[in-house]
């Protein structure tokens, strides 16, 4: 059981009513009315991190003023204020299971990924664009970096901050998250509010509907503005609606859990994937729960389980701690086998131990 912090304040205003369905997305579940679930407090919980900057230095939003001092004025329409514009940074298997659930609840996607996905953004309804400079110059209100684990620090550090609004929202949904943490405090400008999440779900698992999944959040850095405070509510209310169990969790605290929740069952699913498993006549249900156990961690790309690995500091001691049970496991097992061929082997015909037993 993933241990939370409390997060439900009743002092926050309640929510600005969903926007209105998109054309062609009405049927779709996510639009169903849901209550708003979610009224977290954004408290700093990290507050020493406020308007911390990095070693390197920040880096900071230069020519975006006027453009967004106009936008903002814009958003003051009570739809546009519901209505977020996201980017997806990393528009990959994740990046567009998360950009179809983002564009059914109403708010504009954009994405941008290596390659291109302008076929797929164009069937969510999202925009993709190749360049990364034409896509900061749309102005997002959050950027959810959706890399994998291995290219986020090289991806966050191609972006032209330069172009965004000054108070974006940077969003992760990275498996592991001290690293995120620590690479958006150190790379982006003060200026930035920092949001880390793990959504902790996937195409697979979160097939039939987000209800009742774990989000985990940290509101790492976010501005004291109660702008800043809506922004980072509406886009953690994309997930409430859609009825997640959200857990504000520090990245460290999560991190120790999720060495043991996710890089165990992924080592598992993987390790069983090796013995090639096939469905039989005869399936029991434990049986079938490791065939779907292999199916949930396999349609994962290899990239997302090796940064589970490379990027949780507990991963290590987790892969010993295996291999330590398993050995243990087979010493108890062919311990009792050879103890059992011992009787065998000295017992007498009659029922008694032979004479060359007694000695052993
Ligand atoms: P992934 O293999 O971890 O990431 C794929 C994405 O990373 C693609 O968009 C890909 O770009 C991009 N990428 C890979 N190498 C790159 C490089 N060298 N330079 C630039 N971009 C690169 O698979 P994923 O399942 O889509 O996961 C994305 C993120 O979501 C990961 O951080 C993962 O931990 C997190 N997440 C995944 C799940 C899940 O169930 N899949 C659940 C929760 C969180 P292209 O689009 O160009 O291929």
């Amino acid at each position: 059981m993933i241990p939370t912090r409390s997060r439900f304040a009743s002092a926050c205003p309640p929510l600005p009513p969903p926007p209105p369905p998109r054309r062609g997305l009405r049927n779709m579940p996510s639009l169903r009315p849901k209550p708003a679930l979610f009224n977290p407090i954004f408290r700093l919980t990290t507050s020493g991190l406020l308007r911390r900057t990095g070693a390197g230095g920040a880096v900071r939003a230069m020519d975006a003023a006027q453009v967004f001092d106009r936008e903002s004025g814009a958003s003051d329409e009570p739809d546009q204020r519901a209505r977020l514009k996201i980017a997806i940074v990393g528009f990959g298997n994740f990046g567009q299971y998360l950009a179809r659930t983002f564009a059914a609840q109403g708010h504009a996607v954009i994405g941008h990924s290596r390659s291109d996905h302008s076929a797929a953004a164009r069937s969510l309804g999202a925009a993709f664009f190749r360049d990364p400079h034409d896509l900061c110059e749309q102005h997002p209100d959050v950027v959810v970096l959706c890399t994998s684990i291995l290219s986020t620090e090289a991806v966050l550090r191609s972006l032209p901050l330069q172009r965004l609004r000054r108070s974006t929202l940077f969003v992760d949904v990275l498996s592991v998250k001290e690293f995120p943490r620590n690479l958006l405090l150190q790379l982006l400008p003060p200026e930035f509010d920092i949001l880390c999440t793990h959504p902790m779900f996937g195409p697979e698992s979160g097939k039939h509907g987000w209800s009742g999944l774990p989000f985990v959040y940290d509101n790492v850095r976010i501005g004291d503005s109660e702008d800043r405070a809506n922004r980072c509510r509406r886009f953690l209310d994309i997930f409430a609606r859609e009825g997640c169990r959200m857990v504000e969790m520090s990245c460290t605290e999560h991190d120790e859990n999720a060495a043991e929740i996710q890089f165990l069952t992924h080592t598992v699913g993987r390790l069983l994937a090796k013995l090639d498993l096939k469905p039989t006549p005869i399936n029991t249900k434990g049986y079938e729960t490791l065939l779907e156990l292999v199916e949930n961690t396999c349609s994962d790309s290899f990239d997302l389980y090796n940064g589970l690995f490379m990027y949780n500091n507990n991963s290590t001691e987790l892969l010993e701690r295996l291999e330590l049970a398993f050995n243990s496991l087979r010493k108890e097992l062919f311990g009792r086998l050879h103890v059992n061929l011992r009787k065998q082997l000295f017992q007498s015909p009659d029922g008694g131990s032979s004479p060359g037993a007694e000695e052993n």
